[in-house]
């Protein structure tokens, strides 16, 4: 509302030729300016029209919402199954809490939520069914043919094998978003400067948000104990936030305090790191921001060894427990019996993926078909396969 509008009867003003460029002014506005700003973009691979009243990034991030892929994600596994029960987290609420941490830090730091926002919900719509244990498989199956990675999948997913527009295959994204997720990919091979900051941005918020829920979420089912868990520096300091600010919890709220209290220091620890360094470097524009001997966001050295100690613990008592391995094994032989049954027998792929084994070859389409299903969907293909040729 401006001033002088009642809240009957409020004054619209916008102009009935608006044009994205009015989105250039907003963000020359609002954003810092070592943030990436929607007139420095490359554009998409095939040129379209500018939207009436979308930026650029922002039509990015609604292509990502609309993808089979995302939506698939509500059914696909973080660490827990869909067996274990319904508290922990799918693969579509972690991408979620990506995008809240990441969109909520950017701002900020006066970053591009657009891009953050487009780059944390598209991070993981590559992954396969049955999570880290699924992609696995499915690079095992693939290790003479060039393996599977599911950030790699993730840009097949939008270059390919969507097909949303009938003059390009996948979705004609930004370059920036196509090559952010492409840095995510390449995380081990040398390349000449940082990211932009948005990309750091999602980075960091993904790791501190599987380390939080990761940690929620293996105490609630009873495979971690919180006395286990306080072992570590950062929990047991989170533990101790909560208990300063409630006088009586029990369990349940006292873990759910802890955790919002773990998120707050990694977050407010990411926050003042990052502006501390973005101070000291002034970068006069996004690509100076990617220049540089350290990148310029992330958390301060302290922080980074109390979350690596969590992450091993959780590593060690949570990702290895048991129950967590026997869901996995029996992920793995799943994938790995249909991968063998579709290759032997391509008949038995549908349709519209069969048609695709003369561009992409036999094994890697049988890998792409595998890597869209949900869980749900792969242990009824699996039940299928495994009924019709026991
Ligand atoms: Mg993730």
């Amino acid at each position: 509302m401006t001033r002088g509008d009642t809240d009957e009867h409020p004054t619209v003003t916008a102009r009935s030729d608006a044009t994205w460029w009015e989105f250039d002014d907003r963000e020359a506005l609002l954003l810092a300016e070592y943030a990436f700003h929607s007139r420095d973009t490359a554009g998409r691979v095939h040129g379209e029209p500018p939207h009436p009243y979308r930026a650029p990034l922002q039509r990015d991030r609604d292509r990502i919402v609309h993808l089979s892929a995302f939506r698939r994600l509500a059914h696909k596994t973080q660490v827990f199954t869909g067996e274990m029960g319904d508290y922990h987290r799918s693969r579509l609420t972690h991408t979620l809490e990506v995008a809240s941490i990441a969109r909520t830090a950017g701002r900020v730091l006066r970053l591009n939520e657009d891009l953050i926002e487009a780059l944390a919900l598209m991070h993981d719509i590559g992954h396969p069914p049955f999570g880290h244990a699924g992609e696995d498989a499915l690079d095992e199956c693939l290790k003479d043919h060039g393996g599977f990675n599911h950030n790699q999948q993730a840009l097949r997913l939008v270059e390919l094998l969507e097909r949303r527009y009938p003059n390009f295959p996948g979705v004609n994204l930004s370059q920036e978003v196509l090559e952010g997720q492409r840095v995510r990919s390449e995380k081990n091979q040398p390349r000449t400067g940082w990211p932009l900051l948005e990309v750091q941005i999602v980075d960091a918020a993904d790791s501190i948000a599987y380390d939080a829920h990761d940690a929620d979420d293996a105490v609630q089912l009873g495979l971690l104990d919180l006395d286990e868990l306080a072992e570590t520096t950062l929990w047991a300091a989170a533990a101790e936030r909560a208990q300063r600010r409630y006088s009586a919890l029990d369990d349940e709220q006292f873990r759910q305090a802890a955790v919002r209290e773990l998120l707050g220091l990694l977050v407010g620890d990411l926050l003042k790191t990052s502006r501390q360094r973005l101070d000291e470097a002034s970068p006069s524009d996004s690509r100076a921001a990617q220049d540089g001997p350290t990148p310029l966001v992330g958390l301060s050295d302290e922080m980074q060894e109390q979350k690596d100690s969590l992450e091993q613990l959780l590593f060690d008592r949570v990702y290895r427990h048991p129950t967590v391995l026997e869901q996995r094994h029996l992920a793995v032989d799943a994938l790995k019996t249909m991968y063998q049954r579709l290759c032997s027998q391509p008949s038995r792929l549908p349709g519209a993926w069969a048609v695709r084994i003369q561009a992409y070859g036999l094994e890697r389409t049988v890998v792409d078909y595998l890597a869209c299903m949900t869980d749900r969907y792969a242990w009824d293909a699996h039940r299928r396969c495994t009924r019709d040729d026991p």
